[in-house]
């Protein structure tokens, strides 16, 4: 059930995630990074159209940060592998501004030393997404848009959960639809959806709210991203070219969940604070020419001993018979998700009906008709 609210545009920037796994021993991180740049050369494969390798710049400003960021990022070479997009290198200072004029060369009591410019993915989520919903409905499976599954359906006596119920958001029509299993992938919202088994389902989703902002094409150079992986508040920071302007981002603050999250003014603040300091160019509040606002799903698993662990790894469990729930995760890694649940499901291995190209094949059953994708 994906959907266009994330707003995503960079086919993962795991660089922080490799941080985090270096630094805390986590093996979890490292597995995220690990899969997450397999795919991202997967998805550039299946669909080369809609997503592309994009160079993103590291400025640094002291010589320790300058072999601090070299080393990490050729780890993250490193960690891809055969997945590789292309080789992180160095720039001078003096080249770093030949590709990147609008970047800061000198700030509040330092001076460029220079950039380690790395490669990650950009693509236009909407468009996959759509891609998406059109090859599924090509392979058998029944599309719906605007439409909200408003109750669960239940055998009787075992309880088991055979269908849903689902409501026409435009015409107010509601119909009933079965299936062998029912997933729920509800984002944000996977809560709800589990609710309708169990009312009194223990919340898996701890919500995160992320704004980004457009702001003029002159802001940076066509074809080249800005990423700063820690300011000096232990932000991340990214501005990145996208469709002839430059989108800069992100927050990452607890949020309510709501169908229509909006940026506050203090989160855009945020994000133009925290780019002033890297720019030549005045950054004022009336350039930003649009904001807006998803929610992440960061899961926790309701079965886990340990429910402090929150990942950004996706999560798949099957609570309930006929609910498999499958949230948190990235968008990149979405293609992961599917064949994670296709093993679990069949109980086979790699088949030849497994989707290797998931823009050209879903994993969706023609003859079964097990599954719905239903978009609200
Ligand atoms: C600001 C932001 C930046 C991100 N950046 C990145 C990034 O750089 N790289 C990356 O890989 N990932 C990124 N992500 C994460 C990624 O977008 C999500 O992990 C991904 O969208 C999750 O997909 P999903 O299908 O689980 O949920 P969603 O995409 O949220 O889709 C859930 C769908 O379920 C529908 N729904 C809810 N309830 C019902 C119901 N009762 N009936 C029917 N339908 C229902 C919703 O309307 C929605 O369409 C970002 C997310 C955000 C918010």
């Amino acid at each position: 059930m994906l959907s266009f609210r994330t707003y995503l545009l960079s086919l993962f920037s795991g660089v922080r995630y490799l941080e985090k796994a270096v630094f805390n021993l986590d093996y979890g991180q490292l597995r995220l990074v690990f899969h997450a740049l397999e795919e991202r050369k997967q998805f550039i494969d299946n669909a080369p159209h809609l997503c592309h390798a994009l160079p993103c710049m590291t400025p640094c400003y002291g010589w320790f940060e300058t072999v601090y960021y070299w080393v990490g990022l050729k780890m993250y070479d490193l960690v891809a592998g055969r997945h590789l997009l292309h080789l992180s290198r160095y720039y001078s200072a003096q080249e770093s501004s030949e590709l990147f004029p609008t970047l800061a060369q000198k700030g509040k009591d330092r001076s460029l030393k220079g950039t380690v410019v790395y490669y990650d993915g950009q693509m236009n989520d909407s468009r996959v997404n759509v891609s998406l919903a059109c090859t599924a409905a090509l392979a058998g499976a029944a599309v719906l848009n605007h439409a909200e599954v408003v109750s669960l359906l239940k055998e009787e006596g075992t309880g088991r959960i055979k269908g849903a119920r689902i409501r026409d958001n435009l015409s107010g029509e509601e119909f009933n639809t079965y299936a062998k299993v029912v997933v729920n992938a509800g984002g944000p919202f996977c809560d709800s959806v589990r609710k309708l088994a169990n009312k009194d389902a223990k919340p898996m989703i701890c919500p995160s709210s992320g704004v980004h902002i457009v702001l003029p094409d002159y802001y940076s150079p066509e074809g080249m991203g800005l990423i700063v992986p820690k300011t000096k508040d232990g932000r991340v920071i990214f501005m990145l070219p996208w469709l002839g302007r430059t989108v800069a981002g992100t927050t990452d603050s607890s949020t309510s969940i709501t169908m229509l999250p909006e940026p506050h003014e203090d989160e855009i603040e945020f994000i133009l604070d925290a780019i002033r300091d890297y720019l030549n160019v005045k950054v004022r509040r009336v350039d930003v020419l649009s904001a807006w606002s998803g929610i992440r799903p960061l899961a926790m698993d309701p079965n886990a001993k340990n429910t402090e662990s929150i990942s950004r790894d996706h999560v798949v469990c099957e609570e309930y018979p006929g609910l498999v729930t499958i949230t948190g995760g990235k968008w990149t890694t979405y293609r992961r998700w599917v064949i994670v649940r296709w093993r679990g499901m069949t109980g086979r291995t790699r088949t030849c009906h497994e989707p290797k190209n998931p823009v050209r094949h879903t994993p969706f059953n023609q003859k079964k008709k097990c599954f719905i994708f239903v978009f609200c």
